[in-house]
């Protein structure tokens, strides 16, 4: 894909993606000329060409074999496919006070109150059991204003504006989806099962979140901002699917890895602290003819963008901001620097980052932490852990992270697209 219409592409990618089972899949969707690969069958010999490998439905790698006779080294974008958000617990349903009510748990630093008075759709994956016994995942979206998180009325919460909402995470998000009997608990499982077109007693087991069916949208006088929910980090899986689809082929291998499970600590089969990247790494080289020393020369070659979204300065907040580094909305990627190390960041993958963005003629914003607020992390210090790979952490600036309608600038995701793109074509 061309960087034209880029921008409504990355507004369609957000829309289709309400979880990262989504994410990943609308991500294969772009990948232009590969070819999936099983990761139980045998991979060698692995020829030159284009391959993607999909784990669990919600962590993607994707990568290019360049027409070199073994692996020298490989150039990596990450990036994580999952938001902050309300999930459903198993027996989600239950019926108070005449409503029909679904459960929920909080994935992630969720900003709760963003997620009050909307209109939620309900989406995931359902593992299904066919006439025969064998069981597959089939994913689905239920895209209509289905349940909500009704705010308690002024009027019954005199000080709410004074002293601020608190929302106790068991007693108050749970939404309502109906005005129901006893009778009617199971009905979301039925509405799930008829969107599936399967019987309900087909559905074995479900993941499912709840996600605000606005639709992404330009904001803004002059359109400068990107109003949607997952900017964080829906944006930059998107502008890494595109930058490996674009690169020119390379000396290195280029690969994009998207994982799952960031916003909880990466801890997963599918998370960045998983051995799923090292395990790819080491069957890619082996799949073209080298062995362990082959491995550890092109994995001491390698270097590894980390792609997440970055905090813009906020004009009623500016105090929050260390004072020389404040990022605004279209002012291109920012390079996040961290000594403690919550940013994998490091003069050299700084100034490799820098030079990327001066080859593409794109402006670099820089971001420190002010140094009495904890500092959140991203995926850049895991991957750089596992692997021991130079790594930068960059990303593009937004406002109103981890809320349930985040805000970008529309002019930064074309540019930090650009500057991927060239990385993994170096
Ligand atoms: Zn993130």
């Amino acid at each position: 894909m061309l960087l034209d219409g880029l921008l409504d592409d990355l507004l369609d990618y957000l829309r289709l993606s309400p979880t990262p089972f989504h994410a990943v899949e609308n991500a294969c969707h772009r990948l232009q000329g590969f070819t999936r690969l099983d990761q139980t069958a045998a991979w060698s010999p692995l020829a030159p060409g284009r391959y993607f490998v999909v784990h669990e439905d919600s962590a993607l790698v994707a990568f290019v074999i360049p027409d070199t006779p073994s692996v020298r080294a490989f150039r990596m974008v990450v990036a994580h496919t999952d938001s902050p958000n309300l999930r459903l617990k198993p027996n989600a349903s239950y019926a108070k006070e005449g409503y029909l009510q679904l459960g929920v748990e909080v994935y992630g630093g969720v900003l709760l109150n963003s997620w009050l008075d909307r209109d939620l759709g309900l989406a995931g994956r359902a593992v299904v059991r066919a006439a025969d016994g064998a069981l597959s995942s089939r994913l689905f979206c239920i895209h209509r204003p289905l349940a909500r998180v009704a705010q308690l009325a002024i009027h019954l919460d005199r000080d709410v504006n004074d002293k601020g909402i608190t929302l106790n995470r068991q007693q108050h998000l749970p939404p309502i989806v109906a005005l129901a009997g006893k009778t009617e608990v199971g009905a979301i499982d039925e509405l799930c099962a008829e969107v599936l077109g399967v019987a309900p007693s087909a559905i074995v087991a479900m993941d499912r979140m709840l996600f605000d069916i606005a639709a992404p949208c330009l904001g803004g006088l002059r359109n400068d901002f990107v109003f949607a929910a997952r900017l964080d980090n829906l944006a930059m899986c998107h502008a890494a699917t595109l930058a490996l689809n674009n690169a020119l082929p390379s000396e290195a291998v280029s690969l994009v890895a998207l994982f799952d499970h960031e916003e909880v600590g990466s801890g997963s089969a599918m998370g960045a602290q998983s051995a799923l990247l090292p395990r790819i790494l080491e069957r890619i080289v082996l799949a073209r003819g080298g062995g362990r020393e082959a491995l550890h020369r092109a994995l001491a070659g390698s270097t590894c963008i980390s792609a997440d979204m970055a905090h813009a300065v906020h004009p009623n907040y500016a105090d929050r901001h260390d004072p020389q580094h404040r990022p605004v909305l279209n002012g291109g990627p920012v390079l996040k620097v961290h000594s403690q190390q919550r940013y994998a960041t490091m003069a050299s993958t700084a100034a490799l980052f820098r030079q990327l963005c001066d080859a593409e003629e794109v402006p670099m914003q820089l971001y420190a932490h002010r140094s009495d607020l904890p500092c959140g992390s991203t995926i850049g210090p895991i991957t750089a852990t596992l692997l021991g790979i130079p790594t930068v952490d960059v990303g593009n600036p937004m406002l109103s992270m981890h809320s349930c309608r985040e805000v970008a600038g529309s002019a930064d995701a074309e540019r930090m697209t650009r500057v991927l793109t060239r990385f993994l074509q170096c």
